[in-house]
């Protein structure tokens, strides 16, 4: 079920420790359900510039996992992933599941790893981990190491906005899912109109002139970690401010038609789009 994300031939899948390609030499390390890819290199020769801002917003994110209390989504009480888990329950195909962004959890909140639908469990992570419940793959959405339809659902529990290139995440979505499978996608609507727009611009104005610095530039935290908002960055951790409309757009440009959306608010979009083509 693993293939080359230099050359698309099937990678050997009793093999342990590292390897490469027997036919283009890309590197791999493998062990047990894990599986480790060279994407970085991958992604600097094919998206340079989005590629290097990617990694910066990335290193902020490490940063924050790190130092900032942040609500873990792996903790199934929270009701927005009671909320998540229930509408993947009702949209996924079951079969294979691949959870893009998987992150560091064994067992992510929102994935029902009890449910009899499912016959594989795949994470896929850019952080090097291997604590995942069935097969880790630490890569990337644009260059995903599994075989064409190989997946009957792929999830994105909120990672659409850290990917590095957007088109080519969903042409890769819709290469390993089957046909009539299912991407079930959690995002935040960050969308704002004109007044709203030039209102935050004025509070941002208003702030920095209060505080002595550019709170565009400088994220300040209580505990004094300081992130930084890198050229191309909208906020420490985005490159860009995501909206159901973009994602919708994006994926019927994709061979997926949406099937559900519900919007409970900003911060909970759920859609579920339908391999078409
Ligand atoms: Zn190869």
């Amino acid at each position: 079920m693993l293939q080359c994300i230099g050359c698309s031939s099937a990678l050997p899948v009793d093999v342990k420790g590292d390897a490469e390609c027997s036919k283009c030499g890309e590197k791999y390390s493998f062990s047990e359900n894990y599986v480790r890819s060279n994407f970085d290199k991958k992604l600097f020769d094919n998206y340079r510039k989005d590629y290097l801002l990617n990694k910066v917003l990335n290193n902020n994110g490490y940063i924050s996992y790190q130092f900032l209390q942040e609500g873990s989504i792996s903790l199934p009480d929270r009701d927005d992933v009671a909320g998540f888990r229930a509408f993947l329950g009702s949209n996924s195909a079951g079969g294979v599941i691949l959870d893009v962004g998987c992150g560091v959890m064994a067992r992510p909140g929102y994935l029902d790893f009890d449910n009899f639908k499912y016959t594989k469990f795949i994470g896929l992570d850019p952080i090097d981990d291997d604590s995942f419940v069935g097969l880790r793959l630490v890569a990337c959405s644009e260059y995903i190491p599994l075989v064409s339809s190989a997946v009957d659902t792929v999830v994105f529990a909120t990672s659409m906005d850290h990917v590095c290139n957007l088109k080519k995440t969903v042409a890769e979505s819709n290469r390993v899912l089957k046909k009539g499978g299912r991407v079930v996608v959690w995002m935040s609507d960050r969308s704002m109109s004109f007044t709203q727009w030039c209102k935050d611009w004025l509070r941002r104005r208003l702030n920095s002139w209060k505080k002595g610095y550019s709170v565009d530039k400088y994220y300040v935290y209580p505990n004094w970690t300081v992130l930084g908002v890198p050229p191309g960055g909208v906020d420490p951790f985005h490159s860009f401010f995501e909206t159901p409309e973009k994602i919708i757009k994006l994926f019927s440009k994709g061979g997926f038609k949406l099937v559900q959306s519900e919007s409970k608010s900003k911060m909970e979009v759920f859609l579920s789009f339908e391999k078409v083509q």
